[in-house]
């Protein structure tokens, strides 16, 4: 038993090691993964032949193993049978995607909705309804869907499946992974913090360095992305950038505190009541006096609290995503000579500020892009789990 235990332990660790060089620097022949990895070419085979079967693997056409070796068959990972979904529940739209685990986007979808309105219980019934049609989509393009991950605009616990408190939809401690039900393990994390992710595994991503993404929505959240990884801070709150102070004697702010950025640069304030994001960008492009101000007051609010951001954690860049990212042409500018004022005389080299690549989506892509990566860190978890 103990020894069998062992085996499987370590067939799964040697998975792992083929997919994830597979991932790397694939498509790579069995001869040459048998080098990179350091296992025989028998094991290897076997190994191959498993991810084949399950679907995570294929073989292309041929390649040749550096400079003197032979042709061989070349083997790749293969996005055709497994894939992950990402959820997004937001103040104002209900979001949805299936990436496949070469980390190609295969379906998307967003309704608008206001679930200010709603209660917590009709909401998480809407997405479910959403994420049951994807996955019924899903299966009718051959893909089976190993797990699901929901961004939220909150600070959650991710190992109960919980928003602590999303103060825009005025929620509190909601077991938001047990109520959806979905028949597919589903984990919950920050809305700001997935579209980092997000940002990172389908955007600009390496080529940013260590970067903070802003996510604007009708709340402000940040994720920070350094050598790679997120940074959460020691309690998962970190990145709350929408309440960072930018003038301790503004307006009240729902999370108790006053002159938050928010208040200043967040959905609520940018957009004068009944006008849409769409309507917004129409008036700039028009050149509306009033709708340029507005952004010009938020990119100077957004300045400041980048400024205290950079003044603590140093980035490389600066990701402008969520509504800042239709909006750049109009915030950008004034945040950066906010910054330029007030980092320019310290720091040889001020953060650029650029826009994110992925924009409304980045959210559940980085959900579904955080189960591939799972999933390619340990095929043999899900191999070895019963395929439904
Ligand atoms: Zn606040």
């Amino acid at each position: 038993m103990a020894q069998a235990l062992r085996h499987d332990a370590m067939r799964a660790g040697n998975l792992a090691v083929v997919l994830g060089a597979l991932d790397r620097d694939g498509p790579l022949t069995r001869a040459a993964l048998a080098e990179a990895t350091g296992l025989t070419k028998t094991t290897v085979s076997k190994l191959v032949a498993d991810l084949i079967d399950a679907g995570m693997a294929v073989e292309s056409g041929a390649v040749r193993d550096g400079e003197r070796g032979r042709p061989g068959v070349a083997v790749h990972l293969s996005g055709h049978r497994v894939a992950a979904l990402g959820l997004e529940i937001n103040v104002d739209y209900l979001a949805g995607c299936v990436v496949d685990l070469s980390r190609t986007a295969r379906l998307f979808r967003t309704q608008a909705v206001d679930n200010r309105a709603a209660s917590p219980e009709d909401v998480i019934a809407g997405l479910r309804d959403l994420a049951i049609s994807m996955l019924a989509d899903a299966a009718g393009h051959g893909l089976s869907v190993a797990g699901g991950i929901v961004a939220l605009p909150g600070p959650v616990d991710r190992s109960t499946g919980t928003v602590h408190s999303a103060p825009n939809l005025g929620w509190r401690d909601v077991p938001v992974a047990d109520a959806l039900a979905l028949p597919l393990p589903v984990l919950v994390d920050n809305e700001a913090n997935l579209a980092a992710l997000g940002e990172l595994w389908f955007g600009s991503g390496a080529a940013l360095g260590d970067f903070l993404h802003v996510s604007g929505e009708i709340g402000i959240g940040a994720g920070l992305v350094v050598d790679g990884a997120l940074f959460r801070g020691a309690h998962g709150y970190a990145g709350e950038l929408g309440h960072v102070v930018v003038s301790p004697d503004g307006p009240a702010c729902r999370c108790g505190g006053t002159g938050c950025l928010e208040r200043y640069a967040g959905q609520d304030a940018l957009l004068p009541a009944g006008e849409d994001l769409a309507g917004l960008v129409a008036r700039l492009r028009a050149g509306d006096p009033s709708a340029v101000a507005a952004c010009e007051r938020a990119g100077s609010a957004l300045g400041i609290a980048l400024t205290t951001a950079v003044n603590l954690l140093d980035p490389d860049t600066i990701v402008l995503g969520g509504i800042f990212a239709p909006l750049f042409p109009w915030v950008s500018g004034p945040a950066e000579a906010t910054m330029h004022r007030r980092l320019g005389q310290i720091r040889a080299r001020v953060p650029a500020l650029v826009v994110s690549q992925v924009g409304a989506d980045a959210a559940p892509l980085g959900g579904a892009g955080q189960v591939i990566q799972r999933i390619i860190a340990d095929p043999g978890a899900h191999l070895l789990a019963p395929q439904p």
